[in-house]
């Protein structure tokens, strides 16, 4: 079982700066929230995917009513602001797309497990034929890049710039 730590005041506190202060007005802290896009769960001071709710296995004593919110994922999403960039290139990623796609669909779902804000965003082409993947975390470009170096071998370059918050991680392979 997992602690079952009571909401506190210093809990809400808290969970107000991690939103960036999004939320001004102060509101009873003992319910869960629950996101109304993904149906992520905000609970014991921590996001849990809706499916690893469903399961059951990490039941709250304060499971309702929640409070509809939107997820900082989904903010994210909304608003279009990646924190991650993955780029693929090369011949390999011509002859094997959708092994590639596969991988990095399944390295995804299992990240989410760990945090259900780090998601992929986007695929999309650019206008060189590089496959780009927009991620919301920085740890998911890193991962994702990780995955398709141990899977498919190639080469991997990852660049972080401390300043935007962005990591760009470029993936080639002949
Ligand atoms: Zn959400």
């Amino acid at each position: 079982m997992r602690s079952r730590k009571r909401y506190t005041n210093a809990t809400f506190t808290k969970r107000v700066d991690h939103e960036a202060g999004r939320h001004h007005t102060p509101r009873a802290p003992v319910e869960p929230e629950v996101c109304n896009v993904c149906g992520a769960v905000y609970s014991d001071r921590r996001w849990v995917a809706a499916a690893e709710v469903r399961k059951g296995n990490r039941k709250h004593k304060h499971w309702h009513p929640a409070q509809a919110v939107v997820c900082p994922a989904c903010q994210q999403q909304k608003v279009g602001i990646p924190r991650g960039f993955l780029y693929l290139e090369g011949a390999f990623l011509e002859t094997h797309r959708n092994e590639v796609r596969r991988l990095l669909r399944n390295e995804a779902d299992r990240a989410a497990e760990d945090n259900p804000l780090a998601r992929i965003m986007k695929w999309e082409t650019d206008e060189s034929g590089r496959l780009v993947v927009s991620t919301t975390t920085q740890h998911l470009a890193q991962r994702l890049g990780h995955a398709l170096e141990k899977a498919f071998s190639g080469k991997v370059r990852y660049d972080f710039s401390h300043e935007n918050e962005l990591a760009r991680v470029s993936w080639h392979r002949d």
